[in-house]
């Protein structure tokens, strides 16, 4: 144990592993701690890709920003990162879902992104199991990419302790010493770590921690799963990530098979405070029924899910955090000087670590981040607290209407 650090990180997922390097590669003497093994909760079971063109051009930016560093992870870190630039896909089954192709096409433009339509064979050309029917309008965008979701918090550990910070699996945050200035210092279980910053960036129990710290996140805990096929003859990785917007579907080559994911309009949400102390991510129940249903609602485009000669070769869930507008929830912690919050990952907490994490050591060392996050910081929520049902139900119509920029 050490018994001080400048700032001690919570959590060793793809949020608190990005921002412990991003803050120890500015100098700081970074603790990062973990309550089980090292980045082996959500983060690992996520598919892994990238969507750039945001609800918003800051948010787009940010995300750009992402794809920028990941492309560029394995030179800046010297760890192994897979990463495959296979483009994306964008289908809109309605009228209403093709103006909006029409506005991101615009936003992208804007913001310097590659997007443009595709008629529905050059799409078939790119992605060959894509079916003909039900489509109104595609989009293609070439530089959305995806990456091995356990190499990205790992990479980020190891090269946070090569730049000095300490790792500490195995040792839960379980109190916080507060005193009039704030932040003084960490319990666990081996020991008091002192220091004035602390970043919650605990995932599903970042609501927990942030309670710990004595103030409040709105965001719920919510299970979302995926499945990946056996391989299939002529299935691969050239194949382009796709998504259905009303049906909130992606499918992407993994493995020589076929990954299907998706956001079910009644989705699962957690009280991890609820569950035994002892909770994993490996111990949440999941729900094959689920992926089955999006796969039967993008049958006319994705038929080959329907071949009953498919086998699954993996089934995963995780716990991703949802906020009641869809977006990510960091920055000071309302009310406790000195505990910075990284959370409400909205299921695209990956692919934006590598950005967030180094706004983050920014606005924390520099006193403001270098692009601007005000849409997703924590300052929006500050004093306007929901009762629980109302944040819920919010929550999960976040979830459910992901892929709409402009809910209703
Ligand atoms: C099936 C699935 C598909 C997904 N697909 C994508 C995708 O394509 N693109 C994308 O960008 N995102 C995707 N996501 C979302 C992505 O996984 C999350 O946004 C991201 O993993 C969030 O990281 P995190 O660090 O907040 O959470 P986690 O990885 O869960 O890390 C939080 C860590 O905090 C630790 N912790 C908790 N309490 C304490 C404590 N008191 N003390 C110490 N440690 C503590 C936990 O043990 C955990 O390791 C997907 C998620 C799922 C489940």
């Amino acid at each position: 144990m050490i018994a001080s650090a400048d700032a001690v990180v919570v959590g060793s997922g793809a949020f608190g592993a990005s921002a412990a390097y991003h803050l120890a590669r500015r100098g700081a003497r970074v603790a990062l701690l973990e309550r089980g093994h090292l980045a082996s909760q959500t983060s690992p079971r996520a598919a892994g890709l990238t969507s750039q063109i945001r609800a918003t051009p800051s948010l787009t930016k940010l995300a750009r920003r992402a794809v920028v560093k990941l492309a560029a992870f394995a030179d800046e870190t010297s760890q192994p990162l897979r990463f495959t630039q296979s483009g994306a896909l964008k289908i809109a089954r309605t009228d209403r879902d093709g103006e909006q192709l029409g506005r991101e096409i615009a936003r992208g433009r804007a913001a310097g992104i590659e997007i443009d339509w595709v008629t529905i064979a050059e799409a078939r050309r790119r992605l060959p199991i894509l079916g003909e029917r039900g489509i109104v309008a595609i989009t293609w965008s070439p530089t959305d990419c995806n990456v091995e979701p356990s190499e990205l918090p790992l990479g980020y550990c190891r090269a946070a302790e090569k730049l000095g910070a300490v790792l500490l699996p195995h040792t839960p945050a379980i109190g916080f010493e507060i005193g009039p200035g704030g932040v003084e210092g960490v319990r666990t279980p081996h020991g008091t770590i002192a220091t004035r910053v602390v970043v919650d960036a605990a995932g599903a129990w970042s609501r927990i921690v942030a309670g710990r710290l004595g103030g409040a996140l709105p965001v719920v805990p919510t299970r979302h799963q995926l499945l990946i096929t056996e391989p299939i003859a002529g299935v691969g990785p050239e194949f382009p990530i796709a998504r259905v917007i009303d049906a909130n579907v992606y499918v992407r080559h993994e493995r020589g098979g076929l990954m299907l994911g998706g956001y079910e309009p009644d989705p699962m949400q957690v009280d991890v405070g609820a569950l035994p102390e002892s909770f994993e991510t490996a111990d949440l129940p999941l729900d094959i029924e689920v992926l089955r249903r999006l796969a039967g609602s993008v049958s006319e485009q994705f038929p080959i899910f329907q071949d009953p000669a498919i086998r699954i070769a993996e089934h995963r869930g995780g716990l991703p955090t949802l906020t009641t507008d869809d977006r990510y929830l960091v920055g000071p912690l309302p009310g406790v000087p000195g505990a910075w919050v990284m959370s409400g990952c909205c299921v695209g907490g990956l692919s934006a670590s590598p950005a967030l994490g180094e706004a983050m050591a920014q606005w924390i060392l520099d006193g403001a981040p270098a692009l601007d996050l005000s849409e997703i910081s924590t300052a929006r929520f500050a004093g306007r607290e929901l009762d629980e049902a109302e944040l819920r139900e919010r929550c999960r119509r976040a979830y459910a209407t992901h892929y709409r920029s402009d809910p209703d």
